[in-house]
């Protein structure tokens, strides 16, 4: 577990509430929420806060590898805790996005290093289909 006060202490990055609540409500949920959730989820606490804050808090949440955004296409970003290499399966009728801890994302990578001869900073694996749940129902 990451502790949030040492990063933002080791960056000089001041920890504000916001933050914290921004970061604990991602570490309590594997849902991969948008901007617009966490904001929704935490105005009750803190009704000052706007979505702005939300978004800025989120930035710098990524910006020191505490949390990961996820494009999604289409102006869809979502945000994940969940730091640790993973693909992300969303499905494209419930709008759930999923993690997929067990696909080997190592090999992809080491795939296309061997291949190309690319040296990889970053990657994201991301999967679209029907998600368990939405198979058993009629369109
Ligand atoms: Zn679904
Ligand atoms: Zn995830």
């Amino acid at each position: 577990m990451h502790s949030i006060t040492k990063t933002f202490k080791n960056k000089g990055l001041k920890l504000t509430p916001q933050r914290i609540a921004v970061y604990e409500y991602l570490l309590g949920t594997r849902e991969h929420p948008s901007a617009e959730l966490i904001y929704s989820a935490l105005i009750e606490k803190f009704p000052t806060m706007s979505l702005a804050t939300v978004y800025k808090s989120l930035k710098t949440l990524c910006k020191v590898d505490l949390v990961q955004e996820l494009n999604l296409g289409e102006g869809n970003f979502r945000y994940d805790a969940v730091m640790q290499e993973h693909a992300h399966f969303q499905c494209n009728h419930c709008n759930v996005v999923f993690d997929m801890m067990h696909v080997p994302t190592h090999m992809v990578m080491e795939a296309v290093s061997k291949n190309q001869n690319f040296v990889i900073e970053s990657s994201k694996l991301y999967f679209y289909g029907t998600c368990t749940d939405c198979q058993g129902k009629s369109s």
